[in-house]
């Protein structure tokens, strides 16, 4: 049986029970989705436009809070109290896409979303690990979404490197680049970061909250809740094979549940 198969049937069985599930926790956790391209070219991690569509109309339909990105850090941050049905959207690399084929559709439910740039490649292509080459957005395309009031951007570093190897002084040069080259596009502040394929060391925290952000995000799976590590948060990839019980699951228990023996006893699926 295929892995996607067998991760469905899981889902679909967790899904069944996400409920009772909700019972082992004592506060309520919420998810973080984490998109990249929003698309028909066939890569592992992009969404077609259709399917995004009806996963935006899902969260619609059933009541999601979808909130910014900045707004749930500072409620985590505050250790307010939040409501299962809240959602936050994130979407990495900031492909053309986003702005193409995601956008309309968020101006349409009115749901904010936060956009993670790799400075470097504004106005050029990003080719990704499968060697499939996506335009990623331009100055004029990001202006228009943060004009919006919709669209919040935050750094994934200048040029998109592996970061676990990197000395400290490498990590802060390509931080400050992005931070700036952004600042300098959008006019604000920027304070959310999230780490190039998920790979952070412990001590990239002080140095982040030193310069001025105020979170970082990781590719972790599992809920948020106040009490948890700002510098690692996790989010919940959001792919073309993941299917809509996955899709499901990542906004509740599910997810948590699925995670567990995978990050307790390292077994993987
Ligand atoms: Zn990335």
């Amino acid at each position: 049986m295929k892995r996607e198969t067998i991760k469905k049937i899981i889902y679909l069985f967790l899904n069944a029970f996400s409920i009772a599930a909700r019972l082992f926790y004592r506060s309520p956790r919420v998810s973080i989705l984490m998109y990249h391209s929003i698309g028909d070219n066939g890569a592992f991690f992009t969404v077609t436009p259709k399917e995004f569509a009806w996963q935006m109309a899902y969260l619609n339909e059933h009541d999601f809070q979808v909130v910014s990105l900045a707004q749930l850090t500072g409620k985590l941050k505050r250790g307010e109290k939040l409501s299962d049905k809240t959602v936050a959207l994130t979407f990495d690399d900031g492909y053309a896409d986003n702005f193409t084929s995601a956008w309309p559709i968020l101006k349409k439910y009115n749901f904010p979303a936060t956009i993670f740039l790799a400075t470097d490649y504004i106005g050029r292509s990003f080719t990704n690990s499968e060697n499939v080459r996506i335009k990623v957005l331009d100055q004029a395309q990001i202006k228009e979404m943060v004009s919006s009031g919709l669209v919040e951007f935050g750094s994934h570093t200048h040029t998109h490197p592996r970061l676990e190897n990197l000395s400290a002084a490498d990590f802060i040069k390509e931080v400050r680049q992005s931070k700036e080259a952004l600042e300098d596009l959008i006019g604000q502040p920027c304070r959310l970061f999230a780490y190039p394929k998920g790979c952070f060391r412990n001590d990239f925290f002080a140095i982040l909250k030193e310069m001025g952000f105020t979170a970082a995000f990781s590719v972790k799976e599992g809920l948020v809740s106040p009490g948890d590590e700002l510098w690692a948060l996790k989010r919940n990839f959001i792919y073309r094979a993941g299917g809509r019980a996955q899709f499901k699951g990542k906004l509740t228990y599910s997810v948590v549940i699925y995670n567990w023996p995978k990050n307790k006893i390292q077994f993987y699926l």
